[in-house]
């Protein structure tokens, strides 16, 4: 079940529409307070939340939504309006897993929803990930590209594995620091910077499937 909070009626039709035809189950609201209420009677897998709403907005709901356990780990897509790249990077450190922006497409909506789900699947044993020619190896550490041993510093190796794991999804810089040189890492946004550009060099004609994200971070595409 996803939940789709969303005051414009056409676009909430439109989601819902389109996630039942991507053969999700899916229910919208067109308030935060109708919403709640639903969701203190049943949990959805996901979340699509809309930031300007009556009464109570996106992101204050966001947040609330974030700070208690039984909804923290319920992954949240926030629908944005356009070039408020602002709204963005805070919705992105308040704990949102996505971010689409309006006007969008079916398609798109269909493929960031799978993806962030994706990412919540219990991860198997898997020793292996692959991307287009990008081969990395768990194991043995190792990085290959169309089978040629590219040789990236333990740094570049998790910051790879790290944005493989979610590939389609953006990574903002700090959530990225955070993951790769933690919390106590007194270091600033521009290490991600350095990094990521080190890394498209060492991978050569296919550096540019790490995709910048202006003014927000990264994100590895598989079609690049
Ligand atoms: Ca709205």
């Amino acid at each position: 079940m996803i939940y789709c909070v969303e005051d414009e009626d056409n676009i909430r039709d439109l989601v819902v529409y389109a996630l039942q035809t991507g053969g999700f189950e899916a229910a919208g609201f067109a308030d935060g307070e109708s919403f709640m209420r639903e969701l203190a009677l049943r949990k959805p897998t996901l979340i699509l939340l809309d930031i300007m709403l009556p009464g109570e907005d996106g992101i204050s709901i966001l947040s609330r939504l974030k700070k208690q356990k039984d909804t923290q780990d319920i992954p949240v897509i926030m629908l944005t309006a356009k070039s408020a790249e602002y709204d963005k990077v805070q919705v992105l450190d308040l704990g949102a897993d996505d971010y689409i922006t309006k006007p969008f497409g079916v398609m798109e909506l269909l493929s960031r929803v799978k993806a962030v789900l994706r990412r919540y699947l219990p991860k198997g044993k898997e020793e292996e990930i692959r991307i287009g020619e990008v081969e990395l190896d768990l194991k043995s550490h190792r990085v290959t590209v169309g089978g040629a041993e590219v040789i990236l510093t333990l740094k570049e190796f998790e910051l790879l594995h790290y944005m493989m794991d979610n590939m389609g999804i953006v990574l903002s810089r700090d959530k990225i620091l955070e993951v790769i040189w933690g919390y106590d890492y007194g270091g600033e946004t521009r290490t991600v910077d350095v990094h990521v550009s080190s890394l498209r060099t060492k991978l050569g004609s296919f550096g540019d499937m790490i995709e910048t994200v202006r003014g927000i971070g990264y994100r590895i595409e598989a079609n690049k």
